[in-house]
């Protein structure tokens, strides 16, 4: 019997769309019970909202002041109590779950199974190695709890319209005190989050200076896109790195994906090919993102955005 319990993501009082993606990872594994933690201080707002997505039996929120900001080091040791029972303990393969999980499979003694992109069954799975250039079947040991991230580009939202049991969890357990919350830096930006974004934006080495990545955020904004960049873009200073697409970037699956200026390394491939529509500007015919986009055009940049905008207007 498979008992998964998910640790949800939040931020500023609300729930973020890679904890409804787990649940529709748990839901292929096969759950008999789907049950969604929210760790907060104030855990109200969010719980609310994990009720309401389809297939979780219980939410269960646990409120502490020292959850007042998601610091792994402190978030873990309440999880791994909290899962004592559980078959499963799912988390997003987001910069969040990256952080969370593994200490999470460190403190319960087991190993982890990241990236999971298709489930099998309760102990098999799918995911990608090599870049995204092999996928992998993975027998996890049935006899323990398994921890796992969960692709959130592999899945899609389960649907709201659930109603779900909030229960509050009271975890009584000392934290650990060597690690604290300073500030969180982020860009302040209306855009859509690059990661759950529908459309997204992206600029490579081609732009030149930060000053031209303009014309990337002008096209973004007109299509109500996020803005995303190559490894390139961000090592010469043109985007921000929380920005970058790729294998040590950020994963994404929109509808749309416009790769402005991009080769088509197979790095910047492992972040973006799950997209459901790939639209590629290079002046080099060759480029190999035209291999995997399904619109191309050889162009320059500088003349082809314009004329993208002057058509949206
Ligand atoms: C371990 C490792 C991890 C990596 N992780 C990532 C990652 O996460 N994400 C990532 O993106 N990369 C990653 N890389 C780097 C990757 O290998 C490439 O170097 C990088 O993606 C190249 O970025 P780019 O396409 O912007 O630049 P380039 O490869 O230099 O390509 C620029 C393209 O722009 C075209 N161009 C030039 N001028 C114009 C113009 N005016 N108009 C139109 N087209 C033009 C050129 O024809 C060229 O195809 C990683 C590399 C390693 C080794």
């Amino acid at each position: 019997m498979s008992k998964i319990l998910i640790v949800a993501e939040h931020l500023g009082g609300k729930l973020n769309p890679s904890t409804a993606k787990c649940v529709s990872c748990a839901t292929q594994i096969g759950a008999d019970a789907i049950d969604v933690l929210v760790l907060s201080d104030t855990p109200d707002a969010v719980a609310a909202e994990a009720a309401q997505i389809a297939g979780v039996s219980r939410v269960l929120a646990v409120a502490r002041a020292e959850n007042a900001n998601p610091v792994a080091a402190i978030l873990a040791p309440q999880v791994a109590r909290a899962a004592d029972g559980y078959s499963h303990v799912l988390g997003p393969s987001t910069t969040f779950g990256k952080d969370l999980m593994p200490r999470v499979a460190a403190l319960l003694g087991v190993g982890q199974v990241s990236d999971i992109m298709q489930a099998g069954g309760p102990h098999t799975f799918q995911r990608p190695i090599y870049a995204g250039n092999a996928i992998v079947t993975v027998e996890a040991p049935a006899d323990q709890v398994l921890v796992g991230t969960v692709r959130t580009a592999s899945y899609p939202a389960a649907a709201g319209g659930g109603n779900a049991p909030v229960e509050t969890l009271s975890l009584d357990l000392a934290l650990p005190a060597h690690t604290r919350f300073i500030e969180l830096k982020a860009g302040k930006s209306d855009r859509p989050d690059l990661q759950t974004a529908s459309r997204v934006v992206s600029g490579g080495r081609a732009l030149g200076s930060a000053e031209a990545f303009g014309i990337i955020e002008q096209l973004a904004d007109k299509l109500g896109a996020a803005i995303g960049a190559s490894r390139a873009a961000v090592d010469s200073g043109y985007a921000p790195n929380d920005l970058q697409v790729g294998q040590t970037g950020k994963v994404v699956a929109p509808e749309l994906y416009i790769a402005l200026g991009i080769s088509g390394a197979i790095q910047h491939l492992a972040g973006m090919k799950d997209s459901k529509v790939i639209v590629a500007v290079n002046k080099d015919g060759d480029a190999p993102i035209f291999q995997i986009a399904d619109y191309g055009l050889q162009e320059d940049l500088f003349t082809a955005v314009p004329a993208m905008m002057d058509a949206l207007k």
